[in-house]
């Protein structure tokens, strides 16, 4: 019986690597039994053309069905490996890791670079994830099926990358009395160049101009680009607008269009993702570069001898998603060359996890993002300060990235050049992501920080409010105020104490302002929204930005080097954009910022001002936010014990 069932799987093994090929049967080590094909390769180029997806999953289920699978197990396994790897690049080098007795444990494991095992493992009706070596694949399967093992090298990888706050932001936008279609669409992040297209769009169906105050737009964002929106247009009929490849189209849907819509927009991505590196893989080149200046990637890539017709391609294929053309100098990029010496493709950072990666696939280059799945470890670090914050923190081994964020955020609170001084704590819980073999591969959020100032205590709690991660202070007060009190790269402040070179200034009745000792060139942000009211030379204060930010306050910035782009009078300013950069024009004795802020056109001193908070938790919210602190108290124990 058990013999028949081998003969069965290699039949149908056969099948799932398309007919004619010739199998081995491993069983070498351990207990495992392994089909592989040893010169796939080769044959595969013939087969190429005839390729379909459907083919990969029909052969996919059906060799999992002749090894005792149902219809349903086998499509959700067929699911779950294809939300972790693209069969269609599993092909000519995947095999399966099968136990003894596939009916008992429902768990199996499939080979896809050599290198690297995908897990599957049955838990109810799914199929769950992990990743690992093959090495370590095959020991789990043949020995135990305990995979909460945390000490092995083992990452399981089901919907990991949605619990990280990137992914598609849904919003709701109201129009409001006497606004016009044009405001609205731009408030919604409709790019300029497209307004006039998509106004058309909607006049097809409706007057703009009938569009009742109050109506609700739903907005779907991907990292700031906004995918679709749609909106109410009768009772039960829908406008919906999608953004496909930068073209807006339209339709008419009912509510479960809207349903269906939706559903396929958070999904479209999901077929591009790989969460193993499609170019792990002994036939491969990979080819480290750094973009030089003024080098484009035409004559990076024709170093390799690769045609500018094949380059063409790339760039079209990764068009939707990257502009190739727009890459910056000292971006790293990986060229990637097969055996043939031919471009298999290219593979560059587009953020702390995710690699844009673009294959040759069946003759045609294909773009999937691969990202690297992760496990989070939280981190507790105490910096005592004796020199300067940024010295100091190197000192006490915290990530520089999070020691930027870290400054970013508290730059609303603290005045980084006059509040720090010698014995000034802080605390920070962030978060660190590791591979499944434990490197560290990046830092992730700030959970929690904690400033003890000469005469203040600042806490600052990360915390999800509809959607939206923001920071609060104890009481649930948002700690982004209307205005910053260090509107500058705090981060590069000379040091504040024990500066002999300039006098950094405080406030006082001779002068009005507060100073930022600094190195000419430090980005200077606008303190809060606003309108410029005015950006040029002005006298004494040399080149001289004052920003309008509502009836009652406004604030200055002083002896400039030079402006930001698009900087000038009447143009409208967001908090925390950068308007300028420090410098010692005018009249001044070395390169610091002067900042002052008006109150009803008087200067007054920013470190003593109480500054409203943008926004307060409401009651509901705040029986959530506490709990949130308990967890985090919680965490902080148990991390010192
Ligand atoms: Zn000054």
């Amino acid at each position: 019986m058990k013999r028949n069932k081998k003969q069965l799987v290699l039949l149908l093994i056969k099948l799932f690597f398309f007919h004619s090929l010739c199998f081995s049967l491993d069983s070498d080590k351990g207990n495992a039994i392994h089909y592989k094909n040893p010169n796939l390769g080769e044959e595969l180029s013939s087969y190429k053309k005839k390729v379909q997806q459907n083919l990969y999953k029909n052969s996919f289920v059906s060799v999992l069905k002749g090894i005792g699978f149902s219809e349903l197990e086998a499509i959700n396994a067929y699911i779950s490996l294809a939300s972790v790897y693209p069969l269609e690049i599993l092909k000519d080098r995947g095999y399966l890791i099968l136990p003894n007795n596939i009916d008992k444990k429902k768990i199996f494991a499939v080979n896809v670079n050599n290198n690297q095992s995908v897990i599957l493992k049955k838990e109810k009706d799914k199929f769950v994830t992990y990743i690992s070596s093959a090495e370590l694949a095959n020991e789990l399967i043949t020995s135990t099926n305990d995979l909460s093992i945390s000490k092995k090298n083992i990452i399981k990888v089901d919907n990991n990358y949605e619990d990280y706050n990137k992914k598609i932001v849904i919003e709701e936008s109201i129009f409001k009395q006497g606004e016009n279609i044009s405001q609205k669409l731009i408030d919604i992040n409709v790019e300029k160049s497209k307004l006039q297209n998509v106004i058309k769009l909607i006049k097809e169906f409706i007057d703009p101009k009938k569009i009742k105050t109050g109506t609700i737009v739903k907005t779907f964002t991907d990292q700031g680009n906004l995918k679709a929106f749609y909106m109410p247009i009768t009772k039960k009929k829908f406008l919906f607008i999608y953004n496909n490849k930068g073209f807006y189209n339209s339709k008419i849907v009912n509510f479960s269009g809207i349903k269906s819509n939706t559903s396929k927009i958070l999904h479209e991505n999901s077929n591009k993702i790989t969460r193993i590196n499609l170019f792990t893989n002994s036939n491969y080149q990979v080819f480290e570069n750094f973009l030089n200046k003024g080098e484009s990637i035409y004559e990076l890539l024709q170093k390799y001898d690769i045609k500018n017709a094949t380059i063409n391609n790339i760039f079209n294929a990764v068009k939707p998603y990257y502009d190739l053309g727009q890459m910056r100098a000292g971006k790293k990029l990986e060229v990637i060359l097969n055996y043939n010496q031919h471009l298999q493709g290219l593979s560059f950072k587009i953020d702390q996890v995710t690699k844009l990666q673009v294959i040759l696939v069946d003759d045609i280059y294909k773009v999937y993002f691969y990202k690297e799945p992760y496990k989070i470890k939280k981190k507790l670090t105490e910096i005592i300060i004796n020199s300067n914050f940024y010295n100091d923190s190197e000192i006490f081994n915290l990530p520089r990235s999070i020691f930027f964020e870290l400054v970013k955020i508290l730059s609303f609170s603290i005045d980084f050049q006059r509040d720090i001084k010698k014995g000034t704590t802080f605390l920070v819980l962030y978060e660190k992501f590791y591979d499944y073999e434990d490197n560290l591969i990046a830092t992730g959020r700030i959970l929690y920080s904690k400033v003890l100032l000469k005469s203040d205590l600042i806490e600052m709690y990360l915390f999800n409010k509809g959607g939206k991660e923001e920071y609060y202070d104890k009481d649930g007060k948002s700690i982004r105020k209307t205005l910053m009190k260090t509107p500058i790269d705090g981060a590069r402040l000379s040091s504040g104490f024990g500066n002999r070179r300039h006098p950094v200034l405080g406030y006082n009745k001779m002068h009005k302002g507060i100073d930022f000792a600094a190195k000419k060139g430090t980005p200077i942000y606008a303190a809060g929204d606003g309108i410029i009211e005015r950006a040029n030379f002005y006298g004494g204060y040399g080149r001289y930005i004052r920003i309008r930010h509502n009836s009652q306050y406004k604030t200055v910035y002083a002896h400039l080097s030079k402006f930001a782009k698009k900087i000038k009078k009447n143009v409208k300013v967001k908090q925390g954009q950068v308007i300028g950069y420090v410098g010692t024009s005018g009249r001044s004795t070395g390169p610091h910022l002067h900042y002052e802020v008006l109150f009803n056109q008087t200067q007054i001193n920013p470190n003593t001002l109480k500054m409203p908070e943008v926004e307060v938790l409401s009651k509901n919210e705040l029986v959530e936010f506490n709990k949130k602190k308990t967890i985090i108290s919680d965490i902080l124990i148990n991390i010192k014990n």
